[in-house]
């Protein structure tokens, strides 16, 4: 009879954790002019592509960090070394443990990329250069695989941005870090598996991206544009959010939505944003 009770309890406790486990998680992290992408799986693991600046890394990523016990991260992207995408890291990387850092190796002699390298050398991170082809293993996730830069570097910075392809609970999502046209096309003459269907449109919603040719290869539902409210490039330029349209595809802002986070649970999408888009999502 006792036997029987605790079997109660332990089968009650082993369905009330199931209940509460959280759903998987991408999060597009509302850090103004920048990028920064949270994947939390509902097995514990985590990984950070980009951090924004500095500023945005300590006041948005590491508080949202520590507020969803995120513990560590087992593994970091740096898509490429300019400021809005990397600054963030230097606080990230003295507030959470990091297990891997992924980068391209690319040459870019700021402060901000200077002290950054010397703080992975100074924590012991390992310090990964991600190839095409290579798997980026993070529990719970189904696959993330690089498709890009190929080496040499021949791009400019931002075209030499790491791509990455994701699959969670059979959505997936394509993030492609600030390529340009020269890289779209690249992709699409390699041949690449673009098909996703969620993207993070490339560099900020800029007219130097999301060429046609390249939106019908990655033939999106849902695209996030991460950019700065009112931001000084005029971001998200009004031609690719009429690409967007054209293509029926729904679009959402950072500047508009603030941090959008879309939740995938047995293979159903939640997509949730943090505060209401005040003007029109594309025209
Ligand atoms: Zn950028």
């Amino acid at each position: 009879m006792r036997r029987r009770v605790w079997l109660t309890v332990l089968l009650l406790f082993i369905l009330s954790s199931i209940a509460w486990a959280a759903p998987n998680r991408v999060v597009f992290l509302d850090v103004g002019q920048g990028d920064a992408v949270l994947i939390a799986s509902n097995q514990g693991g985590a990984m950070l592509i980009d951090a924004g600046t500095r500023s945005a890394g300590a006041e948005v990523v590491v508080p949202y960090l520590l507020e969803a016990g995120i513990e560590a991260l087992d593994a970091v992207v740096m898509t490429h070394p300019h400021a809005d995408h990397i600054g963030g890291l230097i606080p990230v990387l003295e507030s959470i443990p990091v297990s891997r850092i992924y980068a391209n190796y690319d040459i870019h002699t700021t402060e901000t990329y200077k002290e950054l390298l010397l703080r992975i050398e100074a924590l012991e991170i390992p310090f990964i250069q991600a190839e095409p082809g290579m798997e980026i293993e993070v529990g719970g996730i189904d696959r993330i695989i690089v498709l890009h830069p190929d080496y040499p570097l021949t791009g400019g910075i931002n075209d030499n941005s790491i791509v990455l392809w994701m699959e969670i609970d059979g959505i997936s999502f394509l993030f492609p870090g600030d390529i340009e046209t020269r890289a779209e096309k690249h992709l699409i003459a390699e041949d690449a598996y673009l098909k996703a269907h969620f993207i993070k449109i490339p560099h900020h919603g800029s007219n130097t991206s999301s060429t046609l040719e390249f939106l019908m290869a990655v033939r999106p539902e849902k695209a996030v544009i991460s950019c700065g409210e009112g931001n000084a490039y005029g971001h998200p330029d009004f031609e690719v959010l009429l690409r967007l349209a054209a293509f029926g595809v729904d679009v959402y802002r950072t500047d508009l939505h603030g941090t959008i986070t879309v939740l995938i649970d047995d293979g159903t999408v939640d997509i949730l944003t943090h505060k209401r888009a005040v003007k029109l999502q594309a025209p």
